[in-house]
């Protein structure tokens, strides 16, 4: 498939130079949607209508003088962040029919800097899964191979890039859920450190884990993004107070020269796709030649990083679904006679397999006489977890690493639960630690599946990060 050009830098360049309005930008986007999206389905609802009265504002915005980055680019937002006016149905049958009454922060941020919210994007269930085949509308399929999945759980956000049915879009990532979709679509996902970007009016799934992040096809892009997304929020008081760099500026010139990359050893282990591997391993010896040092560093308690996020994030997601009972949100069963049936079935009626296994397994986690067993347990080793990547970050300035251990696979390849955690293998340890992280495309497997690579940085590098991963992008395309 030819995927169209449009980045978030070329599209302002384009309309700043009047070659081309924000309403015609939408049309064209549109016009690609309704060809292309019967076949990957990365769409939950393009609301052309809105997009375009939006559009027209941007163009009215520009026209009056103003300019900026992001006037007039279209977003494709993930289903689960609140836009005003639209729907906000978190891919399930919980909230079909809910309209948002607000915007979340990261809406409002855009919206001022002139982006035009174009649509919302499939993803799995409340963010529960890594294929978005857990989504309760549609199966996206990976623009690379229609048979494969686009990784999950910003799986639609990834599409819709990757097909160039959006020209840049947000994702959220709590384990995994941008850099691995953005990893299987070869396009570049963004996880910002943990207080970076604010969380309200984003539905929540683990509330110390969420992060939002942009999801684009250049390292340029993400930062054009970050720097409208990012900054405190009196809304979220986890927001960092921390000052917004200017991240497009830290792009300039950005070199490998002399950095010093940690390679993970836990990392590098057998179970990994042979074709990931080589491409890694290509990705390291590029590195290399362009002058950085490669420096090997241990994370002793890598190990136990999945076992913990499978209780801190149940445990986390079971207190904040729990509000989704068909009396204060959500679907409301019309067969219940009593106030308990009337929970019992409208929870069992709204919600899909994976998400009632997870408030399960939260529920567990977290009941008296087991609490301290594993909820208290797991927080002392996500302790021992974040205290590693410190140790390491005294050592080296980034860490590279795979970001999945298998490129996309087919759709309904995985049926166990399992084996669908195991692809968060290695996002999933940064975002305990809450650090900052991207996966860039590096590759292509021999069967055309793209596979990226992941660099992770200490907290607030952000902009370290992004600059390390143009330096990376310069270096691999040429
Ligand atoms: N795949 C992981 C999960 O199912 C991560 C999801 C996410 O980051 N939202 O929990």
């Amino acid at each position: 498939m030819d995927f169209p050009k449009w980045t978030i830098a070329t599209a302002a360049a384009a309309m700043r130079r009047g070659e081309i309005s924000s309403v015609e930008l939408v049309r064209d986007l549109a016009a690609t949607v309704a060809a292309r999206d019967g076949d990957i389905n990365a769409y939950l609802t393009f609301d052309e209508e809105g997009a375009l009265k939006a559009a027209a504002a941007a163009d009215a915005r520009r026209a009056a003088g103003e300019d900026g980055p992001l006037l007039g680019v279209p977003v494709a937002i993930k289903d689960l962040i609140n836009v005003a006016g639209q729907p906000c149905t978190c891919a399930s049958r919980m909230l079909v029919g809910y309209t948002s009454p607000y915007d979340a922060t990261v809406t409002a941020r855009l919206k001022a800097a002139g982006a035009v919210c174009a649509g919302r994007v499939n993803m799995d269930e409340f963010a529960m899964g890594s294929s978005t085949e857990n989504s309760a509308f549609k199966v996206t399929h990976n623009p690379h191979d229609l048979e494969r999945v686009p990784g999950g759980s910003s799986g639609g956000s990834a599409a819709a890039v990757a097909a160039g049915e959006a020209v840049c879009a947000l994702g959220t990532d709590t384990g995994g859920s941008i850099r691995q979709p953005a990893s299987f679509c070869g396009i570049v996902g963004f996880k910002p450190t943990y207080g970076r970007v604010s969380r309200y009016g984003v539905t929540a799934f683990a509330s110390s884990l969420d992060q939002v992040g942009p999801m684009t096809k250049t390292v340029e892009d993400a930062a054009l993004l970050m720097q409208a997304l990012a900054g405190e929020d009196p809304h979220d008081g986890t927001t960092a107070q921390e000052p917004v760099p200017d991240f497009a500026a830290a792009l300039q010139g950005a070199s490998l020269k002399g950095m010093r990359i940690g390679l993970p050893k836990e990392y590098f282990i057998d179970g990994t796709d042979p074709a990931v591997t080589e491409i890694v391993k290509a990705a390291i010896a590029k590195c290399e030649a362009a002058g950085a040092e490669m420096v090997e560093v241990s994370l002793p308690h890598t190990e136990y990083a999945m076992a913990v996020y499978y209780i801190v994030a149940p445990a986390e997601a079971s207190a904040n679904l729990a509000r989704f009972d068909g009396v204060r949100y959500g679907h409301r069963s019309a067969a219940a006679d009593d106030v308990m049936s009337l929970y019992c079935r409208s929870r069992a009626e709204g919600l899909g397999q994976e998400v009632k296994r997870r408030i399960i397994l939260g529920t567990y986690v977290l009941s008296s006489g087991y609490y301290d067993a594993y909820y208290g347990r797991a927080q002392k080793v996500r302790t021992l977890i974040r205290r590693d990547f410190s140790e390491a970050f005294g050592k080296v300035d980034v860490l590279l690493t795979p970001v999945a251990p298998t490129p996309a696979f087919k759709i309904g390849e995985l049926q166990d639960p399992l084996s669908m955690y195991l692809n968060d293998l290695f996002t999933i340890p940064a975002s305990l630690a809450g650090l900052p992280a991207i996966s860039v495309p590096a590759g292509k497997t021999a069967a055309g599946l793209p596979v990226g690579v992941q660099f992770i940085g200490a907290p607030f590098a952000d902009a370290g990060v992004l600059a390390c991963a143009r330096a990376f992008e310069v270096v691999n395309l040429s």
